[in-house]
């Protein structure tokens, strides 16, 4: 490898996460695996085709450049933008044959002309605004009335309807689920029908099964993010983010380290200096809260962080040296921080944490516990070694 410093992705957990989902929702509901945010950070085109292979139905995204990426790569998979797309590059979801959230009657007309000039039959999903305020038709008598007139255009497939929970409490749940059943009803009476009905991400799906309808969103789970609180599922964390260690150095009681100064050794230490900083989307707020993993046991994050790199005391690890193993996240089998403990040490959340992820770092996916592809994105063609697999 031509970097220490690298973001393991495990894609047999990432399958058995999947299979876990479904085993779990049965197979009749739909699952629209969620991986904007380049998969969370774990690679959206590696990741996507062993979502698919192992039980997802549909892929969904935030935005239109998400879309093409997995288009590009595959012609055929069912891909949703679940956000806004601007009217100019409404054309390109046509072309490439991609679904669209559709919030507005101009976007609905607009695609339903796009699909006319073009001889096809665009696929749409309705976002119905519950209450979460972002986007979406509100909730009200006119908006039944406009999707009923969106549903009759021609060259649309109205295909689905869905909303999104504000997670707020378990009553405001049940009262979004309700208006979205409402509005459901309300058209169905009128006549128009959808194939999928969806209201869940990752905690609704697991800890309100009657929410469920005919698909779920998970992102969060399927990277092995435990957030749910009413229910378990036996998933993992699929990444690792590990280092090496690149010097060994002795300080004497009273030496500053790193800028300002801010850490003054309080005692002789030995310090250790590893090739991550900031750049690589460890944060920079792990200063005084983040710890690694070396030789099995925990080193305290000393000094501000850099940019390309940082600091550990090594004092009380006997026998550390260059090119020691440093896991940054890991697994609690192995003494390390995991995502979950990571995020609550920084104050943020795990999805963050995950997204933070730089495309400096390359990443090494693993498939039947053996590395199968290095990705590294600033090589010309992106990869360190033939891949075998996507
Ligand atoms: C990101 C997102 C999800 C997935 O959320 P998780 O909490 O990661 O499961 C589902 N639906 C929408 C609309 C989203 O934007």
């Amino acid at each position: 490898m031509l970097r220490d410093t690298y973001i393991e992705v495990n894609l047999d957990r990432l399958a058995d996460n999947v299979e876990q989902i479904r085993r779990r929702v049965g197979p009749d509901v739909a699952i629209a695996a969620v991986i904007k945010a380049d998969a969370y950070g774990h690679g959206s085109v590696t990741c996507a085709k062993t979502i698919m292979e192992h039980g997802g139905d549909y892929l969904a995204v935030a935005t239109l450049t998400e879309a093409l990426e997995l288009r590009n790569a595959y012609p055929d998979y069912p891909i949703l933008i679940m956000g806004y797309t601007s009217n100019e590059n409404l054309r390109n979801v046509v072309e490439r044959g991609i679904t669209q959230c559709i919030f507005t009657e101009e976007q609905a007309v607009l695609l339903d002309q796009l699909g006319g000039e073009l001889g096809m039959k665009p696929k749409i999903h309705i976002k119905y605004d519950t209450g979460f305020h972002r986007l979406g038709f509100p909730d009200c008598e006119e908006s039944i009335q406009t999707i009923l007139r969106i549903a009759k255009l021609p060259n649309l497939d109205c295909e689905g309807i869905f909303s999104h929970f504000a997670l707020a409490n378990d009553e405001e749940n049940h009262r979004q689920f309700q208006a979205l059943e409402t509005a459901v009803k309300k058209l169905e009476e009128a006549g128009c029908h959808f194939r999928y009905r969806h209201i869940c991400d990752s905690i609704a799906a697991i800890d309100y099964p009657e929410f469920r309808l005919d698909m779920i969103r998970p992102g969060a789970i399927l990277y092995g993010m435990k957030s749910f609180r009413k229910n378990d599922l036996d998933i993992h964390q699929v990444v690792r983010f590990v280092t090496r260690v690149a010097y060994v150095q002795d300080l004497k009681k009273g030496d500053g380290v790193s800028y300002n100064y801010k850490y003054k050794a309080p005692r002789d230490m030995r310090l250790a200096t590893i090739p991550v900083g900031y750049a690589d989307g460890y944060p920079r707020n792990m200063y005084e809260v983040g710890e690694v993993t070396i030789r099995g046991q925990r080193a305290k994050v000393v000094g501000v962080l850099c940019m390309d790199q940082c600091m550990v005391d090594v004092t009380d690890i006997p026998g550390v040296c260059s090119g020691d193993e440093v896991i940054l996240y890991g697994d609690e089998a192995e003494n390390a921080v995991t995502i979950a403990e990571a995020a609550v040490k920084c104050g943020t959340n795990k999805n963050e944490l995950l997204c933070r992820f730089t495309r400096r770092t390359p990443k090494v996916y693993l498939k039947d516990g053996k590395p199968v592809k290095i990705l590294n994105a600033l090589l010309p063609d992106g990869q360190e070694k033939e891949g075998q697999t996507r």
